[in-house]
């Protein structure tokens, strides 16, 4: 979802410790730009399949593969999401970039977020999924099923539209 021009890029941007030089314009085009630059960005690495490899190596100096079927990660990466709902359970709408959240809470949810990283990425390699190859295709399909053009600003699903 694009960023709003309601100032919670630029705290976004300063919580990431980047500067943020924001000036509204009235081009569109620019305006475009704009949102992108003050857009919360990762860092480039471990790739996925950094993160695979050190999952790999991790589970085999303990002897833990003979436990790590897909379906036993399947149920392993459905607990982690179940924490990850934890941290945001009874607190109601919470804002992008999570301002009114202490550094212990974000760091809580960055680990659970990670968990969950760890074993969609072990489950996807054990069923001999390429996810990153797999999620290009994905984003096709999903550029194809929502064309920007007809889409913009709504939130119906692809099955409400009509040509
Ligand atoms: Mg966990």
């Amino acid at each position: 979802m694009a960023l709003q021009h309601n100032g919670t890029a630029s705290k976004l941007a300063k919580h990431n410790g980047e500067t943020s030089d924001h000036h509204p314009s009235t081009n569109g085009k620019e305006e475009a730009e704009h949102e992108h630059a003050d857009r919360f960005t990762f860092t480039s690495e471990p790739t996925l399949e950094d993160i695979r490899r050190m999952q790999a190596e991790f589970t085999d100096e303990r002897n833990w593969n003979q436990f790590h079927q897909p379906r036993n990660l399947l149920l392993a990466l459905v607990g982690e999401v179940g924490e990850v709902s934890e941290l945001f359970q009874w607190r109601g709408e919470v804002a992008e970039g999570l301002p009114d959240w202490t550094e212990p809470e974000r760091e809580h949810l960055a680990q659970e977020l990670s968990d969950v990283l760890i074993y969609l990425v072990e489950l996807a390699e054990k069923c001999h999924v390429d996810l990153p190859r797999a999620v290009l295709r994905k984003m096709a399909l999903n550029r194809l099923k929502y064309p920007a053009s007809k889409v913009h600003g709504s939130a119906k699903k692809y099955t409400e539209y009509k040509d």
